[in-house]
């Protein structure tokens, strides 16, 4: 084992991961240091939505650049063969359902997509009608409609990345938990874990739900909690062959298809401030009722369908429920966390934007500069222009 390196990143979620692809494609050594193992946190249990509606212009920015890699996988990060299986990106088109309050917010966010460039359509009750049959509409005056969005494999996504990470030179080194960042004079040297010490000039927090731990042995006191979510799978009664990935905020809940499940995940009824180490098999008493009140309402024929799984996850969540991004603390010290329930689809282009801000000084491809760690004490929480009355409770 190299215990002597140019970047450490802690936690091999898909950040860690996709930075750790990006730094080692610009020729950097990485160590990549996982407390488990690949995808034990959140991304393992991400609903794996992809598309690219927010009403923050950067965050479609990200999650545009990012679709690219999901589409191209092949090209742009390699995989697809015996020892990866790439990111399994299936398109299913994507909706976004929104109540009467949100019309306008729609509308205007339609054209923010359209002028960056990302195929997206303002569509009515009936155009859903045509491309779900089997959805209740009576509720909905207009919709956007992302024809080629869809949703990937978050565990295959960031094991894709690490085995290209891997092949230029990074090294995973999983069951191994940091324990102490250590640094002097102002400036990070390293850090102390269940397996010894390792030197780096730079050290990452990708640390998802257990970031703010990190922060903490950093000296950083920034505003961080952890977010509970759960999700099930119901088995679709025969009639309702497939349907499109939905955000649904009238009902407060989003689903997708895979195979001939549909997976549920509802806005509202997310803890937070748990432990992140509290089980996850099992989703919280209650979930599932209201998911499948929700779902039915939304898909009536629903109701002939039946219970396949359910289970839950953690993610770090911030006070504007965006990520931080940036140097904080000590030099050499970095935050890529915080994605607050919504990092998944993004991860591609953060991890490309992070290996700027570190190797140039600025990130290029998509200005980070709105997620800056800072913005909390400085008072400029992230908002969209035209904001979603929508977040997670
Ligand atoms: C149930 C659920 C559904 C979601 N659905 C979607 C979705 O549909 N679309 C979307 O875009 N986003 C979704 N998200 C959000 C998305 O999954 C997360 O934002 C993203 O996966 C976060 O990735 P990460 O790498 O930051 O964190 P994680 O995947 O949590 O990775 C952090 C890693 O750090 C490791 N670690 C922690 N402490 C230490 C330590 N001291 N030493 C070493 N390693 C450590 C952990 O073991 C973990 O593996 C969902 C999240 C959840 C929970």
């Amino acid at each position: 084992m190299n215990n002597t390196t140019d970047v450490i990143i802690i936690g091999a979620g898909v950040h860690g991961a996709s930075l750790a692809f990006h730094l080692a494609r610009r020729g950097v050594k990485v160590t990549l240091l996982e407390k488990t193992f690949v995808a034990a946190g959140a991304t393992g249990r991400s609903s794996g939505l992809v598309r690219m509606h927010y009403d923050v212009k950067q965050d479609s920015e990200l999650a545009w650049v990012s679709f690219q890699y999901f589409r191209n996988w092949r090209e742009m990060v390699g995989g697809d063969t015996s020892l990866s299986a790439g990111c399994g990106f299936t398109r299913t088109g994507f909706i976004q359902l929104v109540g009467q309050e949100d019309v306008q917010h729609l509308k205007a966010n339609v054209k923010m997509h359209q002028r960056l460039g990302i195929p997206v359509l303002l569509i009515k009750a009936d155009d859903v009608k045509r491309l779900a049959p089997s959805f209740a509409t009576d509720d909905i005056e207009y919709a956007a409609y992302e024809p080629e969005s869809g949703y990937a494999m978050p565990s295959d996504t960031a094991n894709a990345l690490i085995h290209a990470a891997r092949d230029r030179g990074t090294q995973l080194v999983q069951d191994c938990e940091v324990t102490e960042i250590i640094a002097s004079n102002g400036k990070v040297r390293g850090v102390q874990t269940t397996q010894g010490p390792f030197d780096a000039p730079v050290v990452v927090n990708a640390a998802g739900a257990w970031a703010d731990k990190m922060n903490k042995m950093a000296g950083l006191n920034f505003p961080y909690d952890t977010w509970r979510h759960d999700t099930m799978f119901v088995m679709r009664p025969k009639q309702i062959i497939n349907h499109p990935t939905v955000i649904d905020f009238a009902n407060e809940m989003y689903f997708r298809p895979e195979g001939n499940l549909t997976l549920v995940g509802l806005e509202d009824g997310n803890p937070l401030g748990e432990s992140p180490d509290n089980d996850t098999d099992h989703a919280r008493q209650g979930f599932v009722e209201r998911g499948i009140d929700r779902i039915c309402r939304r898909i009536p024929a629903m109701e002939n369908g039946g219970l396949h799984s359910a289970h839950g996850g953690y993610d770090g969540i911030t006070p504007d429920q965006h990520p931080m991004l940036g140097a904080a603390g000590p030099d050499g010290f970095y935050l890529d966390c915080g994605f607050s329930g919504t990092g998944f689809k993004t991860a591609p282009a953060v991890g490309l934007c992070m290996s700027e801000l570190i190797l140039d000084g600025k990130s290029k491809t998509v200005d980070l500069s709105i997620y800056s760690p800072m913005r909390f004490a400085a008072g400029k929480p992230i908002v969209g222009r035209h904001p979603y009355s929508s977040i997670w409770k």
